[in-house]
């Protein structure tokens, strides 16, 4: 993509009009492709008092009809919006027209959720001391505005998963997407108000986290904070935001278990997808095998012969299967994780090859368990094969890191299912699964440094941007 985009923010006022700008790059060309301002902090003050002010009254007939119109827009302009999102993230075609049709699945599912009424009615003459009353629920917006922070992983989908559940609760929203890939987050906005979202409904800043982090963080007018990225920002937010509620989903380090009994040809398959679509960064992408001794030459032979057919390269090319990682330093990241993994005493099996972001599918076998490679999250397109001697040494190795987001888990034996959805400390057990695996709409986050409070999913983030009122009526 050639063309240089020079944006705004997409904010109701702004004080600054964008006189500071940094520049967005290709992560495969390196060429810049477009600039965005950063904001004041006054912008970003500015932003969340008009939020707040704004007196949301969308019914849900109005709400439901915004949402289906922007799926709608999104899927008529899916060849553009995806070629946005590869130019500034260097996913390749292939993943993020895939991107662009699960944010088609946020916002349809979200239109046809929020037609319904989530309200509770109780009786009150249910013991003795009852009386004859009904106490009844409501969902309230509120009061004040959600301030929205997201990672450059997935620059679409991730912001989808936050702004739909927002409209469809009548809520007011603040982003700020990655520094790193803004410019589809712009578009989004632009769409939204194409479908005919109110503006103050939903406005992008964009800048230096380092300028204006802690104004997103602490404005008197933020309500809650529903932030996606790594741990330790999480952990950042945790200690600086003060009294308000907030969604934190972090880092993942998932692992796909391959026990004795499993289709060894069906778990090299999941191998694979899980570790290298979305070039690897993905928080619930595979990040560690962990397979039962006794299959594992077979299954490290399936793994390899399945890597080498990944093209990977330019990724607009539209036969491309994996582009790059977002920048160099990320590739360099993986590059170095790899080779100290070897200095462990694994074997590299495939790959380690780095060309500025571009870096190779890579197998590496023999890893040992408690290795950087696999103890803290590596956030690219790794596989790394930790051998183990059956499920009590797969269920320790499988707890033994910080994370604990989801996971997947190849056999097809009940005693050994029912173990580890009881026994791992994970958010998701998916069976004959990658971990990635789930809908839109069912409850989606981890536990331990994964993530903490609310779940996402449309439903569970609705439940989260709301406050219940009850009130009651004699009956
Ligand atoms: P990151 O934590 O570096 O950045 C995320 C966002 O936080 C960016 O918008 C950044 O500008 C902002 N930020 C930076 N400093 C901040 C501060 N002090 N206060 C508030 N915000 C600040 O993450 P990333 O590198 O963009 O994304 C990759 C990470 O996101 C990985 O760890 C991945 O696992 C995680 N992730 C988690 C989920 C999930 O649902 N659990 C989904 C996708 C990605």
């Amino acid at each position: 993509m050639g063309i240089l985009r020079k944006e705004k923010m997409r904010i109701v006022n702004s004080s600054t009009a964008g006189d500071r700008h940094f520049e967005v790059f290709n992560p495969y060309s390196n060429e810049v492709i477009g600039t965005c301002p950063k904001a004041s902090l006054e912008d970003i003050a500015s932003a969340f008092r008009t939020a707040k002010n704004y007196k949301a009254s969308l019914s849900r007939a109005e709400r439901s009809q915004i949402l289906r119109k922007t799926a709608e827009i999104l899927v008529s302009r899916k060849q553009e919006i995806a070629e946005l999102i590869t130019a500034e993230s260097g996913l390749c075609l292939k993943d993020s027209t895939y991107e662009v049709g699960r944010a088609y699945d946020v916002f349809h599912l979200a239109s046809t959720i929020v037609i319904k009424d989530d309200g509770e009615i109780f009786s009150c003459d249910i013991t003795p001391h009852g009386k004859k009353r009904r106490i009844y629920t409501q969902r309230d917006p509120l009061l004040n505005a959600i301030s929205a922070i997201t990672p450059f992983n997935h620059p679409l989908n991730q912001v989808a998963h936050k702004v739909a559940p927002s409209i469809a609760t009548n809520n007011r929203m603040v982003l700020k997407p990655s520094e790193k890939t803004p410019l589809t987050a712009l578009i989004l906005a632009d769409i939204l108000y194409e479908a005919g979202l109110p503006r103050e409904m939903f406005q992008v800043v964009t800048g230096d986290p380092r300028e204006i982090a802690d104004a997103l963080l602490t404005d008197p007018n933020v309500d809650l904070i529903t932030f996606t990225g790594g741990v330790s920002v999480g952990k950042y937010i945790s200690t600086h935001m003060g009294y308000r509620r907030a969604v934190l989903e972090l880092g993942g380090n998932d692992p796909l278990i391959v026990m004795e009994d499993a289709d060894l040809e069906e778990a090299a398959t999941l191998a694979v997808a899980g570790s290298y679509k979305n070039s690897g960064q993905r928080c619930t992408a595979v990040k560690r095998m962990i397979v039962v001794e006794k299959v594992a030459d077979k299954f490290v032979e399936l793994l390899l012969e399945k890597t080498k057919k990944i093209k990977y390269g330019d990724p607009m090319d539209p036969e491309t299967d994996m582009g790059t990682v977002i920048d160099e330093a990320s590739a360099r990241y993986c590059e170095d994780k790899v080779n100290d993994a070897v200095a462990h005493g694994a074997k590299l099996l495939y790959g380690n090859i780095r060309k500025g972001a571009l870096y190779s599918p890579t197998v590496v076998d023999h890893v040992p368990f408690d290795c950087d490679l696999v103890r803290v999250e590596t956030f690219g397109p790794v596989s790394p094969v930790i051998r183990v001697k059956d499920i009590d040494d797969a269920i320790r190795v499988s707890n033994s890191t910080a994370y604990g987001l989801s996971s997947g888990i190849c056999t097809n034996r009940l005693d050994y299912i029912t173990r580890f959805v009881k026994e791992l400390e994970v958010g998701t057990v998916n069976i004959r699964e990658v971990p990635g695996y789930r809908i839109e709409m069912s409850p989606f986050g981890g536990i331990k440094d994964s993530g903490l409070g609310y779940k996402e999913g449309v439903i569970e983030a609705m439940k989260c941007f709301t406050n219940v009122k009850t009130y009651s009526l004699p009956w």
